[in-house]
């Protein structure tokens, strides 16, 4: 995709653009991605099935080869890196398995390479290089169960890919393009993949999503709950395709259309004290003072006895946990001791529903037909189609 350019003209004034070949930054390459498989651990497991070539980070030379890697802990320590005992005196290494061979970290099965980083702090970072198909593979089986609907997980494969290629572009200057967990796509890597899910990523090879000529970042989750999200709760986005305001009672067969969660006072104080918000005292009341357009929770007041503190719904869902709390969009019931939470949905409610996207597929709609229904106005196109024209990578607050 060598032909593809970034350019920082022509996007509007309350779009960020990504920094492209005006800035003289290099172009990432679209045919492999950096995910995060691990932050910030003291420690780590590494296995190697199959011949591999170990690299110093910095300078490419050479450290160490062989026909496997028994199970080793791998740990920062002041000297630099040490592989059970064997102490390196390196930052960094890069780990190139041969062609079949398999990397295997903390237990789960890689496809590509692994570096692994000391950071300043003896914790390490674990970044697998990975080609984007199979990056995919590792994404869609790990998002979207197996049997759902081929062109369910078309629509999925296609949205993840979009997705996965902005963040390429956005964290072009960063160490690694995206985490591998919840909070950025879920990756399972070559041990999650499965034969439906595979096929999805393989028929839609190349496919991304784009808004006239922008490349957006195609937000998605579990169930929207009724109706889809602005993105601004994600950041500073505002383009049609993400407004939001979708009516979708397709997801209604999620088991998380409807939850309820009770939340008993002292749960409340007790989350709070333990936070940077502080002790509030007893617990009063909360209430939502604020709702987006779709009704989610946008500002929460939580009154104790002592002062009223105000939290964003995302940082009231952060406070208990996102699988407690699964959604934004709930209303709250007070009771003598606690606080009944009748929600609906799991996820932020921005882009594509997963579960309405499975009920557009069982009624006949194709992949490019649910991704228009959840962004609209949107065209599904090939990164081959795309070579050599300019496109604009719009920004925002990841
Ligand atoms: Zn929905």
């Amino acid at each position: 995709m060598k032909g593809l350019q970034l350019l920082a003209a022509s996007c509007a004034a309350v779009l960020v653009c990504a920094t492209g070949t005006a800035a003289g930054a290099a172009q990432p390459s679209l045919d492999s991605i950096r995910v995060a498989v691990v932050k910030d651990d003291p420690q780590v497991t590494l296995q190697i099935f199959g011949r591999f070539r170990m690299f110093a980070l910095q300078t490419g030379h050479p450290v160490q080869e062989g026909p496997r890697l028994q199970s080793v802990a791998v740990r920062g320590v002041p000297q630099g890196l040490a592989l059970g005992e064997q102490v390196l005196p390196l930052f960094g290494v890069r780990i190139e398995p041969a062609r079949d061979a398999a990397i295997n970290v903390n237990g789960r099965r890689l496809r590509g390479a692994l570096e692994i980083v000391r950071q300043k702090d003896l914790t390490l970072l674990v970044i697998n290089h990975v080609a984007l198909e199979d990056y995919l593979r590792g994404v869609v089986s790990k998002e979207a169960p197996d049997y759902w609907p081929s062109e369910a997980l078309k629509a999925i494969a296609i949205a993840a890919r979009t997705y996965a290629i902005y963040q390429r572009f956005t964290k072009a200057s960063d160490p690694y393009d995206v985490s591998g967990n919840v909070m950025s796509q879920d990756y399972g890597g070559r041990a999650s993949e499965k034969l439906t899910t595979t096929r999805a990523v393989q028929a839609t090879a190349g496919l991304v999503v784009l808004y006239g000529q922008q490349m957006f970042p195609t937000f998605y989750h579990s169930t929207c709950g009724g109706m889809t999200e602005h993105a601004r709760v994600m950041g500073s986005y505002d383009l049609p395709p993400l407004r939001g305001g979708v009516s979708c009672t397709l997801c209604a067969a999620s088991p998380f259309f409807s939850w309820q969660r009770r939340l008993s006072k002292a749960d409340v104080a007790w989350a709070l004290h333990q936070s940077p918000y502080g002790s509030l005292g007893p617990i009063q009341s909360i209430q939502v003072t604020q709702r987006t357009a779709s009704g989610r929770a946008q500002e929460i007041a939580v009154t104790g006895a002592l002062r009223t503190v105000r939290l964003t719904g995302y940082d009231f869902r952060a406070l208990f946990g996102f699988d407690q709390i699964r959604s934004p969009l709930f209303t709250i019931v007070p009771l003598a001791d606690s606080f009944i939470l009748e929600g609906h949905g799991w996820g932020h409610g921005v882009g594509l529903c997963q579960w309405g996207a499975a009920e557009l597929a069982r009624r006949g709609f194709s992949a490019t037909e649910i991704l228009s229904f959840y962004y609209p106005h949107v065209n599904v196109l090939s990164l081959r189609e795309l070579s050599g024209k300019s496109i604009n990578v719009i920004g925002g607050t990841p």
